[in-house]
């Protein structure tokens, strides 16, 4: 079996569920007690904060554990917009067409339900924010500027630093979703000139079910979920140590592994590319040919059903993803690629082929061995 969708999930890092372990059955007081058990489990919490803000170049205090990307994303956008409608500063939000689920839709309803506002700043072909469209966005009311650092389905990254320097200069909170991009970028919130920035466990080989919030110092937030006073007042529920030294223990791997693990994909992704439009007739590229992440290719095959591609790959020990998801029968286009302004019929082809740690050489020799015999049957099938 050849996996190709580390973009969706990837394998827990044994070193990871190593450092959980003790967590389940030896040390498991609720860290909010005085007694032993208890100082143990804070312990845990308090040296895994500190470790996810080293890698971050931050304070601890602006680390909030969570249970996902899609929570940090929901508590940071919400949080923010809640915290400054309610100090009267505006209503207007600025964001991507492209973002993930998680951001898109926690600005749509705070949008149609709750009376907010907001610019989708359009995208290149590539999937690429342009500056000067950010800078005219931007109103006196704007309160929150969100932009991806890349993007799930076409792994294009954004100029991140330039947005946060646009954002900064108008005072404006910028958050950005990092979780596709944790495992291959510098995450150091002082280079990207963030305020938010939101990581999820199971995308850099952490288990599912765990994410990170930073928040910068004094950017305004108020918490969505009220309870208890944990994460600094800030994400309120019983602490999930397991989880938490989970995810900082694999941010410590992947972060401190990051260049070599980079330059080992990099050439693995580019001849995967280079291979596919050399010998596969009217294939395409989506996102852009460099700025994208190191383990990310993707593509549309005119006149395939994506979901054809991935049955019959999966069929041959491929596994593999699309772009456009069919939850009634009826296949809908990725917004992602009809945002980069793709034919409808040609977004229903997307392939996306994510490398990871496991990928080797000869992984991508079958892929370039099987898959041009994939498209050539499915297309002859579909034209009868
Ligand atoms: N943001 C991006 C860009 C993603 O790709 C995903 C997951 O696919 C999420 C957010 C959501 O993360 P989680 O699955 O941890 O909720």
């Amino acid at each position: 079996m050849i996996y190709l969708d580390h973009a969706a999930s990837t394998p827990t890092d044994p070193r990871v569920v190593e450092a959980m372990l003790p967590y389940f059955t030896e040390i498991y007081g609720n860290a909010s007690g005085i007694h032993q058990q208890a100082r143990a489990s804070a312990k845990a919490i308090s040296d895994s904060r500190q470790k996810v803000a080293e890698l971050l170049g931050c304070s601890p205090k602006e680390i909030i554990f969570t249970a996902c990307g899609t929570e940090s994303d929901n508590i940071a956008i919400r949080g923010v917009a809640w915290a400054q409608r309610h100090a009267g500063r505006g209503h207007h939000l600025i964001t991507s067409p492209i973002e993930h689920s998680a951001v898109q839709k926690t600005i749509d309803q705070l949008c149609d339900k709750f009376g907010f506002e907001q610019t989708l700043l359009p995208v290149d072909s590539y999937g690429r924010v342009n500056l000067a469209d950010v800078e005219t966005a931007i109103r006196p009311e704007t309160i929150l500027i969100s932009v991806m650092v890349a993007n799930n389905e076409v792994g294009t990254c954004q100029p991140i630093a330039e947005i946060g320097a646009i954002a900064r200069a108008h005072n404006i909170p910028f958050h950005t979703d990092a979780v596709q991009a944790a495992a291959y970028e510098s995450l150091n919130v002082e280079s990207l000139n963030v305020d938010l920035l939101a990581i999820s466990g199971h995308k850099i080989y952490a288990p599912k079910g765990v994410g990170i919030l930073y928040v910068r110092n004094g950017t305004p937030l108020l918490p969505p979920f009220t309870g208890g006073s944990h994460e600094n007042k800030r994400r309120p529920g019983t602490e999930n140590v397991p989880y938490l030294v989970a995810i900082a223990k694999a941010l410590e791997l992947i972060q401190t592994h990051q260049a070599e693990e980079v330059a080992r994909l990099i050439p693995l992704r580019d001849r995967l590319i280079t291979e596919v439009l050399a010998h596969i007739p009217d294939s395409q590229l989506t996102g852009h040919p460099t700025e994208r992440l190191a383990n990310h290719a993707s593509f549309v095959f005119a006149g395939c059903e994506a979901d054809g591609i991935l049955m019959r790959l999966d069929m041959l020990g491929i596994q593999a993803a699309s772009g456009s998801s069919c939850t009634t029968g009826m296949p809908e286009p990725s917004h992602v690629l009809m945002a980069m302004g793709l034919p409808h019929e040609l977004a229903l082809s997307a392939l996306r082929l994510t490398l990871g740690q496991q990928t080797t050489a000869s992984d991508i020799d079958t892929v370039l061995a099987k898959l041009p015999g994939v498209i050539e049957k499915l297309r002859e099938f579909q034209q009868r």
